[in-house]
């Protein structure tokens, strides 16, 4: 399962984030509730310390 309260928009770092099926890669794609951007569920985002 994901946690979807760990997953931010890559786009405008929102927390708004709907679930939107999935990729043609068969791994669960993201909608961004305020700009609307989809995104997979890992995009390439690296953890800043
Ligand atoms: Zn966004």
């Amino acid at each position: 399962m994901i946690d979807m309260r760990d997953i931010i928009c890559p786009r405008c770092s929102s927390g708004n984030i709907i679930k939107n099926g999935n990729t043609v890669y068969g791994r669960p794609e993201f909608m961004c509730g305020d700009c609307r951007k989809h995104f997979p569920e890992n995009p390439d985002i690296r953890e800043i310390a």
